[in-house]
C-alpha cells in the first residue's frame, strides 16, 4: 500500500519541553490509524503539525509524496474534527454544513445537493433547519462530522471527537465513525487516550509515550506482542512478572520458577519480565501442574465473568479471569497456569 502521508524527523519543541521528539511515521492510504497514549505524550502536537496549525521545529511532512511542510492548512486537503463541536450557534445545521463549501465558493445548487448528501451520511437529514442548541451532544458531533466530510477531504484528523459523550453514545458513535470511514474511503487519523476505543476502531495503532512512538502495529499485534512494559500495561489488563532469567528457560520470580515463552530468542541470564494476560491464565489445583500457587484475596463479578485476584505469597496480586461456575471463594488456595506460548517476554 502507498503512503498517503509521511513524517520524516518531525519534531516540536516549546522552549525546554520536547512536545514531540524526532518522529518517522508512514500513514497508509485509506487506513484508520489511531494515535493512542496518555495525556501529554505528544498526540495532539503530531496531529496539529499534520494539519498545519502548528509549525514543526525540525523535520518534514509529505502528503501524497509532495513536501507539505510549509503548505498552508487550507491547501492540504485535510478535514478536522475536534472534541468541542465548534458549530456556529447562529447558523442552522444546514448552514453550518454548507459553510466550508461557501468558503470555497462552490455554486448554490451544488452546495444544496452536497449538504443533503453529507447530512444523510451522518443520518441527520431531518435536522437541517434546527440550530445547534436544539441538538444533543451526539447530534452536534454528527453535524461537525458532516461539516468536515462535505468537502470530501482525503485525510480526516479527529482529536478525541467522542471525549464529551457518555459511554453508551460513545460506543454507538465509534461504530458510526468506522462506517463513515469505509463510506468516504479517506485516510483517518484519530487521537484518543482510551485503549478500548483504539482497539475496536483502528486498522493500526500508533502508541505514544513521552513524546515518542512506543509501538506501531495492528490492534492484535499490540495486544498480543507488546514490545515493552509500558505497552503491555497500557493496552488491556496485564500481569507483569519481574524476576531473573536463568539459562534453563525459567524466570525466577517471587512466586516460583516460571517457564519462559519458548518462541523467540532466549533472554540472556539477568533481569527480565514476562506478561501474562488475565484471560490466558487458568486456575488449577495447587500441585505439580500449577506454575505457582497462592491465596485468593478477592473475587469480583464483572458481568461476563469473574475476576479472581491471587496473592502468590509476597503480597502482590495476579489477576485471572474465570468463568462464573469455576470461580473459587476468597481465602481458597489455588494453583495458576497458562499456555507457555501465551506469555510474552518483555524486552524493555
Ligand atoms: P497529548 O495530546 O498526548 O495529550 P500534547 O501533544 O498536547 O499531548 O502535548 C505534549 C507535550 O507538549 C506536553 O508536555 C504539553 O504540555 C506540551 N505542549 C503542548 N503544546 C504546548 C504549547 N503550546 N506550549 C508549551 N508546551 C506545550
Amino acid at each position: 500500500m502507498t503512503a498517503k502521508l509521511e513524517t520524516r524527523g518531525l519534531c516540536k519543541r516549546y522552549g525546554e519541553t520536547t512536545a514531540l521528539a524526532s518522529t518517522d511515521l508512514e500513514v497508509r492510504d485509506g487506513e484508520f490509524l489511531t494515535l493512542l497514549g496518555p495525556s501529554g505524550s505528544g498526540k495532539t502536537t503530531l496531529l496539529q503539525m499534520i494539519s498545519g496549525l502548528v509549525a514543526p521545529s525540525e523535520g518534514a511532512l509529505f502528503i501524497d509524496g509532495r513536501d507539505a511542510t510549509r503548505m498552508s492548512p487550507g491547501k492540504r486537503g485535510i478535514g478536522l474534527v475536534f472534541q468541542s463541536y465548534a458549530l456556529f450557534p447562529h447558523l442552522t445545521v444546514s448552514e453550518n454544513v454548507a459553510y466550508p463549501l461557501r468558503m470555497r465558493r462552490v455554486g448554490g445548487q451544488e452546495i444544496a445537493r452536497r449538504v443533503v448528501e453529507a447530512l444523510a451520511m451522518v443520518r441527520m437529514e431531518e435536522f437541517g433547519e434546527r440550530y445547534p442548541r436544539e441538538l444533543s451532544g451526539g447530534q452536534q458531533q454528527r453535524v461537525a462530522l458532516a461539516r468536515c466530510f462535505v468537502y470530501r477531504p482525503s485525510v480526516v484528523l479527529l482529536d478525541e471527537p467522542l471525549g464529551a459523550l457518555d459511554k453508551k453514545l460513545r460506543e454507538h458513535m465509534q461504530l458510526e465513525i468506522r462506517r463513515l470511514h469505509k463510506e468516504l474511503g479517506a485516510t483517518f487519523i484519530y487521537v484518543t487516550h482510551d485503549q478500548e476505543e483504539a482497539l475496536t476502531m483502528s486498522d493500526r495503532i500508533c502508541l505514544m509515550n513521552r513524546a515518542r512512538i512506543e509501538q506501531l502495529g495492528t490492534p492484535l499485534e499490540l495486544y498480543d506482542r507488546p514490545v515493552s512494559r509500558f505497552a503491555a500495561d497500557f493496552l488491556g489488563h496485564s500481569n507483569i512478572l519481574e524476576g531473573r532469567a536463568s539459562g534453563d528457560g525459567h524466570l525466577h520470580w517471587a512466586g516460583g520458577a516460571l517457564p519462559l515463552p519458548s518462541d523467540g530468542p532466549v533472554p540472556a541470564p539477568g533481569e527480565a519480565a514476562i506478561l501474562v494476560r488475565p484471560e490466558s491464565a487458568r486456575l488449577c489445583p495447587p500441585g505439580p501442574q500449577a506454575f505457582f500457587s497462592g491465596t485468593v484475596v478477592q473475587v469480583v463479578f464483572t458481568g461476563a465473568d469473574m475476576r479472581v485476584m491471587v496473592d502468590p505469597g509476597d503480597g502482590s496480586e495476579f489477576l485471572v479471569r474465570a468463568a462464573r461456575r469455576a470461580a473459587p471463594c476468597q481465602g481458597a488456595l489455588v494453583g495458576v497456569r497458562w499456555d507457555r506460548q501465551e506469555a510474552v517476554l518483555l524486552r524493555r
